[in-house]
């Protein structure tokens, strides 16, 4: 089998080492064995953020907040959804769900705290590894917040035993978890790249132009529609290159290359507050942080930087 090419990119959010378990997860026996196991884990979240302990200085010791599940006095400040993440590589289920919002004080030494999963990645206060699972987690929470009632009759659902999918108790319809899948492309002509930003990024950060994937549409017919609307360019092909979780609050960044067959922009501004042709030495100084009118390249978690170094690097 070929290998896949997301493996040798590893983006931030990705990288998740638990076995989801996902020909188990949904016996409501194997979740209930987990739940009472001593040696089972679960992960805190206040609303969107999980529990992160600081220990000292915080680039030294800031660890997940892991706490026995099976110890009631730990399980009854909890709510459902008590959602089944996987098994570690010593076996141990781990868990992650929201804490009663009047319980959120864990004990009260003070050294856990409730930290924004986009500050963590920004900060590496983490490992790769441990930011995919909260990804995993945050998105997970997140959607059954928001995706409480049938979409089919109204009624409330409920979560299934491992809270991976919701259950209608009226007309049993299953609902699953949703992805957003967006475009995401470095767009070529040449040796020149389009360049654009949105009136929300930082001062001169310049980003791969981007987009939501429509019912009905390809990869490829997705990203010609995009940046036709957003900058008047035509793109003549798409190549694949990797892609990312994106948990704000449940997207799948695909990320890759577009050729153009023409260069002349025509600004959607309702989109874009610009638009621009760089040249690759341009890239590169973007990403040292010296180019000359001071533009800069997106955050270093964003698949985005990814792209413009792999292009830089000579992909
Ligand atoms: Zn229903």
């Amino acid at each position: 089998m070929a290998p896949m090419s997301d493996l040798p990119f590893l983006h931030c959010f990705s990288g998740n080492r638990l076995d989801r378990a996902d020909n188990l997860r949904e016996d409501r026996g194997f979740i209930d064995r987990h739940r009472h196991n001593p040696a089972s884990l679960i992960l805190p979240f206040a609303e969107d953020r999980p529990g992160i302990r600081i220990n000292g200085r915080a680039r030294e010791g800031a660890a997940i907040d892991w706490l026995p599940l099976a110890d009631p006095r730990i399980a009854e400040r909890f709510r459902e959804p008590v959602i089944f993440l996987g098994l570690d590589g010593e076996g141990r289920a781990r868990f992650a769900a929201p804490l009663d919002p009047d319980r959120q004080d864990m004990g009260g030494d003070g050294r856990t705290k409730w930290i924004d999963l986009r500050s963590l990645a920004v900060q590496a206060l983490l490992d790769a590894a441990d930011l995919s699972l909260l990804a995993q987690a945050r998105s997970l929470i997140c959607w059954h917040r928001e995706h409480r009632f049938c979409a089919g009759c109204g009624e409330k659902t409920g979560p299934s035993p491992a809270g991976t999918k919701r259950v209608c108790p009226r007309c049993s319809r299953e609902h699953f978890p949703r992805v957003d899948p967006v475009i995401i492309m470095m767009v070529r002509h040449g040796n020149d790249f389009l360049l654009g930003r949105q009136a929300r990024f930082a001062p001169g950060v310049y980003s791969a132009l981007a987009g939501f994937v429509e019912p009905g549409e390809s990869l490829g017919e997705a990203a010609r529609r995009e940046i036709l609307e957003e900058t008047g360019v035509e793109i003549s092909a798409f190549r694949y290159h990797s892609s990312q979780p994106w948990p704000f609050p449940s997207t799948l960044m695909i990320g890759g290359f577009g050729e153009a067959s023409t260069t002349a922009l025509r600004i959607d501004y309702s989109e874009l507050e610009d638009a621009r042709w760089f040249s690759l030495d341009e890239l590169k100084h973007m990403l040292a942080g010296t180019h000359p009118e001071g533009l800069l390249a997106p955050s270093e978690i964003s698949i985005a930087r990814q792209l413009m170094k792999s292009v830089a690097a000579g992909a």
